[in-house]
């Protein structure tokens, strides 16, 4: 959840959760929702949330992931985005709001040596349009420093703010922090930085982060006495660019010695740095190719992003699922993929194991592709692996399923019953304080049903004892849950039946094989939650979207939680009905283009685009940015190209007019 610093960012910044909620983003920052699958309003309001905790001093996320897989994943989308189209805006800062005496822009990013000889070419090209002999062509490169961007005037020091006005907080000046070549009188823009080693040192105890001592540096009330020692140490300074160490070279000098170039610019500096920015240097060049509203086409960061890795298994950990699946997690030497430092992937089953001798010492080729999920490519060196023959948690014998190992012992296996019960409270969604642990706790004390601990008050829940099976210190006596502890437990799940819940999400949570939250929201567009139970298979696979096998799945699924269901159901949760489809159609809430994939393009004239889009969603259309075999409808608009059509018409699309489009909804 957020911190108080966090909050008080957002607020200030007049940030609030319109599309996605406060778990929810932290869910997406821990990746366990998946980022394609957010629609584009829920991704801009993420990054707008990431980049002001960020730009404020109290990040959640990196900077990497943030731009390698958020902000990556709105320029695929979306590239003419509003968000991508300016600087992103700053968190407030107390102070006076002044214009810069320079428009600060942002930097353009590339992540690979391909990208960075792309914007080569165009340098080139335009080199080549106003008569520049290539050999002329020189570039010039700094280590991109992770500092608090600002600009110093000579007298003032202003925060970036929006690239155009930014916050007077010279108040930093006042307190000392030095100008990196003061007496020279420089200025400019440059970036308040702190030596990476004095603050692993003396700071990192205190301040989660650099960046977080950086805002620091800045804050309206007194430095406190470890910001202000940093500061007399000139270990925190202002770093203007035209300060920072140079390579300077030609082009094809460049090329040749690229990686040996970046390393070397690098370590240039003693200060964070996340990468090089390179520059043509000259200026009628730059003055040719001028700038975008969000960055000098001149200039480019190089972010190195590796996607490979060659790494040492250190171990495979055998872990049962709650469906009693046996799953194998590679456990590696924690590596740095695009951004983020991996420690585990997943084998996915033991025939794979098996035959590609994954196992403790083998090297293996991790590719994090997508930025999402890591993943073995290929084994460089096998090992012997070592394919359990009982279950991890019971100890059961465990039996194969075509490619995978299975645990029968459904009943009593503790790791399936726990992760069942976890798997209810994770996905109702609603309730703190039901994890992992808890539940573990809860376990040991018998506990092996949903139900039970729903029937459970806050004496059964002070009584309880954990420790150690194994503890030599006898350490059953410590209980697991305080009074006020307890208490809360109780109110939790009080509150967890009161809070209005939808029937899909609820039924969901009862984890049946191929009844996720999807499958079981379209299941109760057709049927009634109590009904769903009675049904059989064909009437099931009549659903569209459900295959057969799906379907029987379902029906020998759902014939299992039978009573457990009942049980829980008759509790009262607050259960939002699902309203059926026909019922939908009857109060005009749906309309033909309901479930419809939809795609918009060019100019609308009956309303802004944007508008017309999240009205569709409304009516529970899926609108994307591109056409696809998927896409049902494009709506075409003003000044729309023939090839844009005829590609979508081959592809199948239906293409209507906006006119049409707002008779198909009835607007018209
Ligand atoms: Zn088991």
């Amino acid at each position: 959840m957020f911190t108080k610093e966090q909050k008080s960012l957002l607020n200030k910044s007049r940030i609030k959760l319109e599309f996605l909620t406060e778990e929810k983003v932290f869910k997406i920052a821990e990746r366990a929702i998946n980022v394609d699958s957010l629609s584009d309003d829920q991704l801009v309001e993420f990054l707008e949330i990431a980049n002001a905790t960020y730009r404020g001093g109290y990040q959640f996320i990196t900077d990497e992931d943030y731009d390698s897989i958020y902000l990556a994943e709105l320029k695929k989308r979306r590239p003419k985005h509003p968000f991508l189209q300016v600087v992103e805006p700053e968190a407030v800062f107390t102070g006076k709001k002044v214009e810069l005496p320079v428009e600060m822009l942002s930097t353009e990013k590339a992540y690979s040596r391909k990208e960075v000889e792309r914007w080569i070419k165009r340098l080139r090209k335009a080199a080549k349009d106003i008569g520049i002999y290539d050999k002329k062509l020189s570039i010039l490169i700094t280590p991109k420093l992770d500092g608090f961007a600002a600009y110093y005037d000579g007298k003032h020091l202003y925060t970036r703010g929006n690239g155009k006005r930014g916050t007077d907080v010279t108040r930093a000046i006042e307190r000392g922090l030095a100008v990196c070549g003061d007496g020279k009188r420089v200025r400019g823009a440059g970036e308040i930085v702190v030596e990476t080693e004095y603050f692993k040192k003396y700071l990192s105890k205190y301040f989660d982060n650099s960046r977080n001592f950086q805002a620091a540096i800045l804050a309206e009330k007194k430095a406190d006495a470890r910001v202000q020692r940093a500061i007399d140490k000139k270990a925190a300074i202002f770093m203007p660019f035209s300060q920072l160490p140079t390579w300077r070279g030609e082009v094809s000098t460049l090329i040749e010695n690229f990686e040996n170039v970046v390393a070397k610019v690098w370590a240039y500096v003693d200060y964070d740095v996340d990468g090089v920015v390179l520059e043509a240097t000259n200026k009628s060049l730059k003055k040719y190719l001028g700038a975008t509203r969000h960055h000098h086409r001149w200039q480019i960061a190089f972010k190195e992003n590796i996607e490979n890795a060659e790494v040492k298994i250190l171990n495979v950990v055998h872990q049962t699922s709650r469906s009693g699946r046996v799953n194998p997690v590679v456990e590696i030497e924690p590596t740095r993929l695009s951004g983020a430092t991996i420690r585990k992937v997943t084998a996915h089953n033991y025939k794979i194991v098996e035959k590609e001798g994954i196992g403790t010492g083998a090297i293996i080729e991790l590719v994090r592709s997508g930025l999402v999920i890591p993943k073995i490519e290929n084994v460089k060196k096998p090992s012997k692996p070592s394919i359990p023959r009982i279950c991890p948690s019971c100890q059961s014998k465990l039996i194969w399923d075509g490619d995978y190992l299975i645990c029968p012992n459904t009943l009593e296996c503790p790791a399936q019953i726990e992760n069942t019960m976890e798997h209810f409270f994770k996905t109702l969604g609603n309730i703190d304080g039901f994890g992992e642990k808890t539940i573990n706790k809860l376990f040991i004390n018998g506990v092996t049903t949903v139900l039970q601990i729903y029937r459970m008050g806050v004496e059964d829940f002070q009584k309880m004892k954990c420790g150690k099976e194994d503890a030599e210190t006898n350490s059953k006596n410590v209980n697991c849950f305080g009074p006020k502890q307890s208490k809360n437990m109780v109110d939790e799940l009080r509150r967890s039946k009161i809070d209005p819940i939808e029937d899909w999400r609820f039924l969901a949570a009862f984890g049946v094989f191929r009844m996720g939250g999807g499958n079981c929201e379209k299941l109760l567009r057709h049927y009634r939650l109590l009904d769903v139970f009675d049904l059989e298979e064909s009437k099931i696979a009549e659903v569209e979207g459900f295959a057969e096998v799906t379907a029987k799945a379902i029906v020998s699924g759902l014939k299992k939680i039978r009573r457990q269901f009942m049980n829980l159901y008759e509790l009262e949760f607050d259960l939002q009905i699902t309203l059926l489809f026909s019922e939908l159609k009857e109060a005009g809430i749906i309309s033909e283009i309901s479930g419809k994939q939809v795609v918009f393009t060019g100019s609308m004239t009956s309303g802004k685009r944007a508008e017309m889009e999240a009205e569709a969603r409304k009516l529970g259309a899926k609108v994307s940015s591109s056409v696809s075999k998927k896409t049902d409808y494009l709506v075409t608009g003003e000044n729309v190209g023939e090839t844009k059509i005829s590609a979508a018409k081959s592809k199948g699309v239906k293409v209507i007019s906006e006119n049409q489009y707002l008779r198909l909804i009835g607007k018209e």
